[in-house]
């Protein structure tokens, strides 16, 4: 290790900037953010160091850096583009004991700058030590992306706790568990989803009353249509922390694959007219295992809410008394019609985009047929490859023409998409000559022809 990294109070301390220009003044807010007192010397400042000064934010002195101006300093930053200024900086610094950063020159440095992934109170520093700040920014975006901006305020919620904490168990291991619980479950959920208050108040609750934090909670996820890359970070992190997960056919392998190593996996199946679990069954076992203190995702493809019967599972869950949250799921129609070059809209071709289940029951769709064979919108049939002659007839004897472009989309997004495109009167004949299977999405509409003008190549081709 070459360097010892640390975290400096530097809260009201004397601290100097030597620059006054764009990259000096980056420096001086973060300073400004540790509250300290800056003063900043150069013969001219760049207007937001200027601006800093008008708001008497920081001391600025208008002249060249004298050996003088170092004295008392607590901290010295040294951002000038003049290299002997920066060497004198340095040296002075240096036998004055007083810690001094010289941008973009290590060697001249007492102590380097990290980059930083702010969640006050948690601060994470990354530092290459000066050899490759460009890999320590890309490693910083890495976490920037994966870690929640809430953990702050899940770290302060944590540290005004932590006497109250720290006095109920007094020992180590039951405070260790505890903060855990904390950390994963409903108290850092209802947090990150903006509801503080609540968060406090579970909290306490939990302290107060250790048989109530036995009940567990269900995270109803949209998964997306398959590639995993669909997933949103809430979603990839709900399925990471649950300890079972209740999966059906929709649901990718590649979904699959991220969730929880340790997780238990119940499949709870789907398959058209052949349910492993009816959805009541479902509905319950999700009761029952949250009962047990179990944090429990139920993982769906595509969105939860559309055609997912997202709705029932919680109505059943809130009946109950069960702690629950939905994160939303990239629906097929979105994913399957971007991956095959349809956009479902268009200024020319189309102005409203239907999503509609086909369905059959009793040989049938109840849809308002009259509604949907127009002109100027696309019209997305899910469930609806065993429907697909009815619904062929339906809109033509409804006066939609025969020739509109039709699409359907097997598998849509994973490596075994496939795209198959006709004409509304030829789409029976397509479904009983071709070897199209579920999931496969049905598009009608102009915009379908907008694939071949883009010269669209299927990602699986
Ligand atoms: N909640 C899901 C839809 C469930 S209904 C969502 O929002 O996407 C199931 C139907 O969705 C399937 O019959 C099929 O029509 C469609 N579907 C889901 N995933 C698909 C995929 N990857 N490719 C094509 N169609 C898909």
């Amino acid at each position: 290790m070459n360097y010892l990294p640390i975290f400096i109070d530097i809260k009201q301390k004397p601290c100097l900037v030597v620059g006054g220009g764009d990259i000096a003044y980056r420096k001086m807010s973060l300073l400004l953010k540790a509250n300290a007192q800056v003063t900043c010397v150069d013969k001219s400042a760049c207007e937001n160091v200027q601006a800093l000064a008008d708001q008497n934010k920081i001391a600025l002195i208008k002249r060249n850096f004298e050996a003088s101006d170092i004295n008392t300093q607590a901290l010295i930053i040294s951002a000038t583009n003049n290299t002997q200024v920066n060497a004198q900086v340095s040296k002075l610094a240096h036998s004055a004991n007083i810690p001094v950063n010289v941008v973009d020159s290590p060697d001249l440095c007492s102590f380097i700058m990290p980059s930083i992934v702010d969640r006050s109170p948690i601060i994470i520093a990354i530092s290459s030590a000066g050899k490759t700040p460009v890999l320590a920014r890309l490693i910083r975006a890495k976490l920037e992306s994966t870690i929640p901006h809430a953990y702050g305020k899940l770290a302060e919620l944590a540290g005004s706790f932590r006497d109250q904490v720290k006095a109920k168990f007094t020992n180590i291991e039951d405070r260790r568990f505890f903060w855990e619980r904390s950390f994963s479950g409903i108290v850092a959920e209802k947090v990150f989803s903006g509801r503080v208050d609540e968060a406090k108040a579970t909290m306490q609750k939990q302290l107060d009353d250790s048989t109530d934090s036995d009940v567990g909670e269900v995270y109803l996820v949209g998964g997306g249509p398959g590639d995993p890359d669909l997933l949103t970070f809430k979603a990839l992190r709900l399925m990471q922390q649950a300890d079972v997960i209740l999966y059906d056919r929709l649901v990718s392998e590649g979904v699959m694959e991220l969730v929880r190593r340790d997780a238990e996996l119940i499949y709870v199946g789907k398959e058209r007219d052949n349910h492993s679990v009816p959805q009541e069954g479902i509905n319950q076992l999700l009761v029952d295992l949250a009962k047990k203190g179990r944090r429990v995702c139920r993982l769906k493809g595509g969105d939860p809410f559309i055609f997912g019967r997202g709705g029932e599972e919680i109505e059943t869950l809130a009946e109950n008394g069960i702690p629950f949250q939905v994160v939303p799921g990239i629906t097929a129609a979105s994913g399957c019609s971007t991956y095959s070059g349809i956009p479902l809209t268009h200024r020319d071709y189309s102005q409203s985009c239907r999503f509609v289940t086909g369905h059959l029951k009793d040989g049938s769709m109840n849809l308002p047929w009259d509604e949907l064979a127009v002109e100027q919108q696309t019209i997305v049939f899910y469930m609806a490859l065993k429907g697909a002659k009815h619904l062929s007839d339906k809109l033509i004897e409804h006066g939609m023409r025969g020739d509109m472009p039709v699409a359907l989309v097997e598998k849509g997004t994973t490596p075994d998409h496939r795209v198959w495109t006709t004409t509304l009167v030829e789409l029976p004949t397509i479904v009983a000559t071709q070897p199209i299977k579920a999931p496969t999405l049905i598009i009608v509409g102009e915009v379908v022809k907008l694939r071949e003008k883009l010269n669209w190549f299927d990602p699986s081709d």
